[in-house]
């Protein structure tokens, strides 16, 4: 049933590390081998052996329009036509970086790289150059990316094969990345009191170790602390823009941070991040200031081709809104759900979601880690078995596209009553 995926999979070991260029994609933690893609279109996703699947895992989120929509793909070819990549500026970052501007008030310029892991990288560098501190916090299950500074603690990948820090990462790089438990804000007010470091960065609401939401007071209380101390506020949207509201945790918590970093939507599928932010902050980066980054393909003019005709077609149809009328439904019946069973529990924020096999929802990652991993992996591989393809980890969130019709939404709801029984819970 699988056995092309399994064929090439034999191959690809024996060229690439582990067989994929992203470890969660291996299925190794829920014991399992990769399917490989054929193609991908609107909320279904096939594979090489002709199965298809209902996908929750949208190229881990930014096939928000479903994938391979028709407006987005006829301006990627009318683009690419007229060359894939110049080297020098291009008409259509100016364009995506006004739209981006228009969308989010809060961002006075935007400089754009080409993934989330730069963008957080760049943000880093830009909050050390500009306050001249070192050290940076981050909050243990977040993760923001593979660079050093961040890959501590860290949630998504690294949590799922129980890595606490790699391997790789200099000593004296990790002794400048504090931790706290999300949600400690005691925690972030000790280590703020010297004043003294560069940064906080967090995801506003986390997605890394499954969607886990900040408790009333949490990015308040950051907010506050961080401007009596003069550190910047970072909030990491790689995940959360255009997802947990159209404005992100800005429109959904009212709270501005002093810089912003994006992915994932921003790029519609493309390789695309962002770095956003106040003015006098964001000069701070070459050539205008002192803090050097640079990209030979940042800014491609396919890639923001891409991210302007999502965010487009994003604003046009109004698809915030549209995808939440069809969850809220999904929501409230997985909720009851919820209440009504044993040992399982649910967190959403917007268009992400992720069900964890333990009574309570967690509101940090000691609490995820009590989940019940066996189970999710039984889970995990009933759903693949029955057609629907889930983020093959209990530390990931699950995305909504607007190709999610209702009947696959109660399709979900309905194979995990099933999975229940079976499991006599
Ligand atoms: N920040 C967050 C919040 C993320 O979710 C991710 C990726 N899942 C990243 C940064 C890194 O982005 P990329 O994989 O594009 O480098």
């Amino acid at each position: 049933m699988r056995e092309k995926s399994n064929n090439l999979f034999q191959s690809a070991v024996k060229s690439i590390p582990g067989g994929v260029d992203s470890p969660v994609r291996a299925f190794k933690s829920v014991g399992l081998t990769p399917i490989f893609i054929e193609k991908a279109l609107d909320q279904f996703i096939y594979d090489v052996d002709g199965n298809k699947y209902l996908d929750f895992v949208l190229t881990w989120g930014p096939a928000i329009l479903g994938h391979s929509n028709r407006e987005v793909i006829e301006e990627i070819k009318k683009v690419a036509e007229n060359g894939i990549s110049f080297g020098m500026p291009s008409p259509l970052e100016v364009s995506l970086a006004e739209k981006v501007k228009r969308m989010l008030p809060f961002v006075d310029k935007v400089r754009f790289v080409n993934s989330g892991t730069e963008a957080t990288m760049t943000a880093i560098r830009l909050a050390r150059g500009y306050t001249k501190r070192d050290k940076v916090l981050k909050f243990n299950g977040c993760y923001h990316g593979h660079h050093d500074a961040l890959l501590v603690q860290a949630g998504s990948g690294v949590a799922t094969f129980g890595i606490p820090s790699t391997p790789g990462i200099p000593q004296d790089t990790v002794k400048t990345t504090l931790t706290c438990e999300y949600n400690d804000i005691d925690c972030v007010r000790k280590l703020l009191s010297n004043n003294d470091v560069a940064c906080v960065i967090v995801e506003p609401v986390a997605g890394n170790m499954g969607v886990v939401k900040p408790e009333k007071g949490f990015l308040e209380g950051l907010r506050e602390i961080c401007s009596q101390t003069g550190t910047l506020l970072i909030f990491d949207e790689v995940m959360t823009g255009f997802r947990i509201h159209s404005q992100g945790a800005y429109g959904l918590f009212g709270i501005t941070p002093d810089l912003a970093t994006f992915g994932k939507v921003i790029g519609g599928g493309m390789p695309v991040g962002a770095v956003g932010g106040k003015k006098d902050i964001m000069d701070y980066l070459a050539p205008e200031g002192p803090v050097y980054q640079a990209g030979t393909l940042s800014g491609n003019p396919v890639a923001m081709a891409c991210g302007l005709k999502t965010l487009e077609i994003y604003e046009r149809d109004n698809v915030f809104n549209s995808i939440m009328e069809k969850a809220e439904r999904f929501y409230s019946n997985l909720t009851e759900l919820c209440e009504n069973t044993e040992d399982i529990s649910f967190n959403y924020a917007g268009t992400m979601f992720t069900l964890f096999f333990r009574d309570k929802a967690p509101k940090n990652l000691i609490e995820v880690n009590e989940c019940d991993f066996d189970r999710f992996s039984r889970f995990f591989k009933f759903m693949l078995d029955n057609g629907v393809l889930l983020p093959p980890s209990q530390y990931e969130a699950n995305f909504l596209s607007l190709k999610h019709m209702e009947e696959d939404l109660n399709r979900y709801i309905e194979l995990l009553k099933e999975f229940l029984k079976i499991e006599g819970m």
